[in-house]
């Protein structure tokens, strides 16, 4: 049986139109009932990318923790929430993003993901050793709220990519030099990710999300939408039809169905997709060819078609953070600002993502501006 996504319209951040959105969009699929019994332990992961003020749309929005929080005490669970931040601790980004008020009103704690622990009796299908934070099996119910974003790695953030944030701490930059510079490696291991966790519910912020340099220095969009699923890879699907792209556009989907995930489809419930459809969404300029060519033919044609990352000198206040950041430190810096060895550099995008500043923007290769930048993504390619 095809797995349901709620599509329900919320067209601001007031908080009783947010419950009300929250609610509906979690009555569509089953209700809270089915997710959260009396007595549950439930784990809310909102995405704390960065500690910054709700208006920036780059933390789930502080209106729809609180909607989530309520829904789960009306039927007797027990909330707490946690993640692992890039740089802050998850206090201080709730802090900073609002979302410290509303949980510590409602008594919500907030956990850091600081135990790194290796999933009991479980393995990813590639990635055999993941070490998770040990909330994640602490909790009877996860539920997962990302939020609406352009990334630049992985092209959007959703309700896969989000649970990366379960991964604690440093160990993530250790991950992203495990995956290399091979983008779908990495997907793999979001979708071996996914899978340990399995969460129960994932509700996506989508009342305003992020377009083009996202996840932390994109324009916020409205977008006017609350979604809602028991499957975050059939909750991934069902924007993509919403901004237009092919599902395998996103790497995790690709990845996904090449191991027989997401085989029992997808129906989209309450909204149509064409009644909410959204028009000339603008992703990042991300640029990535997955060439089946011998390293010697590809190294050279890889600084020509692929993107990279270069410095606003304008913008940059010399903070360091994506010196100290950069997985294969392959950013140093001189008298005349920062230097990026593109010899070295995987095309994480850590620097981009974590750039307080946001004066790191992603740049098409020459030959790729030249073919056209969104020729991948058309054709699902990317
Ligand atoms: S993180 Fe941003 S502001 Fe800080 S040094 Fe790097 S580019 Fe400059
Ligand atoms: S320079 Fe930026 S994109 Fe390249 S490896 Fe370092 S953090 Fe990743």
């Amino acid at each position: 049986m095809a797995t349901p996504v709620s599509i329900v319209k919320c067209q601001n951040y007031d908080e009783n139109e947010v419950l009300k959105a929250i609610q509906q969009s979690v009555d569509l699929i089953g209700g809270i009932h089915a997710f959260v019994k009396r007595g549950d332990r439930v784990l809310l992961k909102p995405n704390l990318l960065y500690g910054k003020s709700p208006e920036k749309a780059v933390t789930t929005h502080p209106a729809v923790v609180k909607g989530v929080i309520q829904i789960v005490k009306e039927v007797g669970g027990i909330p707490f929430l946690g993640d692992s931040p890039g740089l802050e601790s998850a206090k201080r980004v709730t802090e900073k993003a609002g979302i410290k008020t509303v949980a510590d009103s409602l008594g919500c704690p907030i956990i850091e993901f600081n135990r790194p622990v290796l999933p009991p009796g479980r393995q990813g299908k590639v990635f055999k050793n993941i070490e998770i934070d040990q909330a994640i099996f602490e909790a009877d119910v996860i539920i997962n709220l990302p939020k609406w974003k352009t990334h630049g790695q992985m092209l959007l953030t959703l309700g896969i990519k989000n649970l990366f944030g379960c991964v604690p701490g440093t160990r993530k930059a250790l991950w992203h030099i495990k995956a290399g510079e091979d983008h779908k490696l990495f997907a793999q291991m979001l979708v071996d990710i996914y899978c340990l966790i399995q969460p129960s519910l994932t509700i996506l912020d989508g009342i305003v999300g992020m377009e083009g340099n996202g996840p932390n220095s994109g324009q916020p969009i409205p977008l006017g939408l609350i979604l809602a699923s028991s499957d975050p890879l059939c909750l991934d699907q069902i924007v993509c039809d919403l901004i237009g792209i092919p599902w395998k556009s996103l790497l995790t989907n690709r990845v996904a169905f090449e191991q027989g995930l997401g085989k029992g489809g997808v129906v989209a419930v309450g909204k149509s997709i064409e009644e909410v459809k959204i028009k000339n969404f603008n992703l990042p300029s991300f640029q990535r060819i997955d060439w089946n060519l011998p390293g010697f033919i590809r190294k050279p044609l890889k600084n020509a078609f692929d993107s990279k990352p270069v410095v606003n000198k304008e913008i940059c206040k010399e903070c360091n953070q994506c010196i100290k950041f950069c997985p294969p430190e392959a950013i140093k810096a001189n008298k005349k600002g920062l230097i990026f060895d593109y010899g070295k550099c995987i095309r994480c995008f850590c620097c981009q993502e974590i750039c307080p500043e946001g004066a790191i923007i992603i740049q098409p290769g020459w030959a790729t501006k030249l073919i056209g930048g969104k020729l991948k993504i058309e054709s699902g390619m990317v």
